[in-house]
């Protein structure tokens, strides 16, 4: 079964290689990425958090579940700051500044070219697991300070 790699692993660091094509192989691993996201109570999942080095990612904000591959971000506008969490960098929350409104293509479960408008926290949420897929994490968007602050909390707990 997958596992939600953890911060430091060096698989998140990683940039991802496209999908060629969403065969039965691929949409599997979609479901799998959302089963694992929806037992996690996440609402996100990018391909490398499973230790996948692929650009595949899962949304599911309560509606219904995104599924992306190669996503794209074609138009991006105003933007907005809230404070975001990790799966895979537990117990840290920044606050990040991003756009509001996205209009994203890439290929779905079906392999077809489809493109998504999402504004809000689903704009939101695919731009942070487009970022995974680019091997960036929320600890980018901290300064030192907050970094250095996050560093004395967490090794006060152990
Ligand atoms: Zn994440």
């Amino acid at each position: 079964m997958f596992e939600i790699k953890k911060y430091p692993d060096k698989i998140l660091r990683r940039k991802c290689k496209p999908v060629e094509k969403i065969t039965p192989k691929e949409a599997k691993l979609f479901k799998d990425m959302l089963g694992l996201m929806l037992n996690s109570s996440g609402i996100g999942l990018a391909a490398p958090q499973l230790g996948i080095n692929l650009r595949m990612i899962v949304a599911d904000i309560g509606a219904s579940p995104v599924f992306l591959a190669n996503p794209q971000v074609v138009k991006a506008q105003g933007n907005a700051k809230m404070e975001e969490g990790c799966l895979s960098v537990p117990q840290v929350t920044v606050v990040i500044n991003r756009p509001d409104k996205i209009t994203v293509q890439g290929l779905d479960e079906n392999n077809q070219l489809i493109e998504i408008q999402a504004h809000g926290l689903l704009a939101r949420v695919i731009l942070h697991e487009i970022d995974h897929l680019n091997g960036k994490l929320i600890l980018d968007y901290m300064s030192f300070l907050q970094r250095l602050r996050s560093k004395l909390r967490c090794s006060k707990k152990s």
